[in-house]
Order: structure tokens, then sequence, then C-alpha cells
């Protein structure tokens, strides 16, 4: 796992630069903070900002939206939706004037046992307002912190949130808290974005093990998801004289009964050579001569990913062969069922 100041320095420093300028982020006030928070849940940047400055001039304080009838406070929440949202402001706003004499609570806990106000929001406040070191963890940090630590725990699992949130905190800049929220979600919603993020401008490249991996896509994980099973075939396309090999797949996994190439599956992508070092030695590796290797392709499969490479192998001298392997000769390899990605090697290769 990369340090922490890897990932907290890195992304504060991209924030610095980077950041929006959005009327909300100009002071500390938490009820301004609230607002905007609420406003924005499940809406687009560009409208909530409209609706945020629409609400902040008609009630520039908590005491000013509590004084407001629910109708006026409706009205003007029209066209955002989820108006629970809008009525849960305005029951709250009441409550902190009246149990809190108009003031914000400062704590973590306190702001949580509000109306309208979870784990998230409640983080957001204390952070960027109070100072308060609690990691606010919505969708675009799920989707940044997944990526960069190569978390595939599932983010609606109970304990996928809290694996998350402990991240979070871990990560967390002590001094600094709701800069370094907001850097953290800034980042997902600019940079490491649900699809195509720009990865070639970003500083967290280097230690990103979604990137590394080659895996960006797949982070964050899902439950509700079928979870898919990436797996890496290498195959050996051997040729010996006019003949090469094959092998039945008689276990009780994909493709049953079918003929393919003898492949030696890895965790990884692994380099050629790693693979060609775990050959039998039954077959004396030193008599190979490598000819050529595809890249890597991706064969998608409803559960199953199926990352693959072809590796184009002359043997000069035949030891033994290993169990299973059925030789035949290049043209009789037409006769045998195989997968997909084997047939279209099969007709795309002059070799046999
Ligand atoms: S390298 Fe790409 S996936 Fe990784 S953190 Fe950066 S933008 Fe996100």
């Amino acid at each position: 796992m990369a340090k922490k100041s890897d990932f907290t320095t890195k992304i504060i420093n991209w924030y610095n630069q980077n950041k929006r300028d959005l009327p909300w982020r100009e002071n500390k006030n938490p009820y301004l903070i609230w607002l905007s928070e609420i406003i924005l849940q499940q809406t687009r940047i560009a409208q909530g900002t409209s609706y945020f400055l629409k609400f902040a001039e008609k009630y520039p304080t908590v005491e000013k939206l509590a004084q407001a009838p629910e109708d006026e406070i409706l009205k003007l929440w029209q066209g955002l939706g989820y108006y629970s949202r809008a009525r849960n402001l305005h029951y709250t706003s009441k409550e902190i004037v009246h149990k809190y004499n108009g003031e914000f609570p400062n704590s973590f806990k306190k702001l949580l046992s509000l109306k309208g106000i979870g784990e998230y929001t409640a983080a957001a406040i204390a952070s960027m307002a109070f100072n308060i070191p609690h990691a606010a963890v919505d969708g675009n940090v799920y989707r940044v912190l997944a990526r960069f630590f190569g978390i595939d725990e599932p983010i609606d699992s109970s304990n996928g949130k809290k694996i998350f949130q402990k991240i979070a905190d871990e990560n967390m800049d002590v001094h600094q808290p709701g800069i370094y929220n907001q850097a953290v979600m800034e980042f997902g919603a600019l940079l490491c974005t649900p699809k195509n993020p720009d990865c070639e401008n970003c500083p967290l490249i280097i230690n990103c093990i979604a990137k590394q991996i080659d895996e960006v896509e797949k982070f964050p994980v899902k439950k509700g998801k079928t979870k898919v099973k990436n797996r890496y075939f290498n195959y050996f396309v051997l040729k010996s004289g006019q003949n090469t090999f094959i092998k039945k797949r008689t276990e009780n996994d994909i493709w049953k009964n079918l003929h393919e190439f003898p492949m030696i599956e890895s965790e990884k992508r692994s380099s050629t050579q790693k693979i060609i070092d775990t050959i039998p030695t039954s077959l004396n590796p030193k008599s190979f001569i490598l000819i050529k290797e595809t890249d890597w392709r991706k064969h998608i499969l409803s559960h199953q990913h199926i990352h693959y490479k072809f590796i184009y192998i002359e043997i000069t001298e035949e030891k033994v062969i290993p169990n299973g392997w059925i030789k035949v000769n290049k043209e009789d390899i037409f006769n045998f069922a195989v997968p997909r990605l084997i047939e279209r090697e099969l007709n795309n290769t002059n070799w046999f």
C-alpha cells in the first residue's frame, strides 16, 4: 500500500491548483455549508449552484430559514426533486434555532443527530466548518480510494463501508480536514471520474493500484452487481515440425470438454519469460525458440473476463510430452471444438 503522504499530499496539492470556484467554499459558515451539501445531494453542480445562490440570498441565516413558511421553501426548491430534503432542511433549521440558540453544534455526534444529516453530511460540516478530522465518504471518495488503494471490497456492503471510512480517516490531513475532504471529492468529480478518468494527467498514477493492474474500470466494486472474475490465460502455440499440441478442458469450469492450446493460468498479467519458466521441465524449455507473442486481449463472458495472450514457440527437440497434451497435425486442429477465442486466433494466423 502506498504511503499516506503519497496520497494525501499529492491530492491536496492537486486540489489547491485545480479546485473550482464554488460559492460555499468562500467561508467556513456551517449554515451555508449545510445548505450546499443538502442541495447538492443527487444534483449536478451547475443546477445546484443556482439553487444555492437563490436560497442563500433569500435566507442568509439559519434564523431566516427557520422563520420562513414551508410553502415558500418548497416553492423555491421546485425543480430540484426529493422534496423531503427541503422539509428536513426547514425542520432542522428550527431545531438549531430553538435547541442550539441558532448555533450549529460543533460536534460530529450532535450534527449526526439532526434530521436529514447523515454520516457524510455530518463529516462534511464538521470538517469544513469546525476543523474536526472526520472523513466524508461519498461516491467520489469511494471511487478514488478503491482505485488508488486497489480495494475490491464492495462499497455497498457494511464491511466495505467500514473499510473505506477507516482508510479515508487514516489518510486524513488532521491539520486541514476540510481541505482534505474537499480535495478527495473534487478529485473524484473532475479527474478520477467514473468513465474515462484522466489517468495520464493524474499526480497519483505511479502508486495507483487500479492503474498498475490496468483494471481502472473494475473499481469501485458493488455487491449489487455480479462480481466479475478476472482470469489470465497464457496460451502456448507450439510448433514441432508439422505438429502442434492441444489439450481438452476436463475440469468443471468454463468450456468443459472443448479443446485449447496448452495454457498456464496466472493471477495477473505476467511477463512472457516468467510464464515460459513455468513450462514443465519434461519438455526441455532449452529447446524452445520464442517466435512471437500477441498483446493481451480480453474475452468477456457473463461472469468472467478472460485476459489472454498467445505465445508462439518453436520446439527444436521434443522430449516427454506432459500428461493430457494431445499431439495433432497442424491441419487437423481445425477438426476440434475450440472456444471462440482460439477459433479466432486459428483463423487469423498463418502459422498453421
Ligand atoms: S491513475 Fe487514474 S484511476 Fe488512478 S487515481 Fe489517477 S485518475 Fe484515478
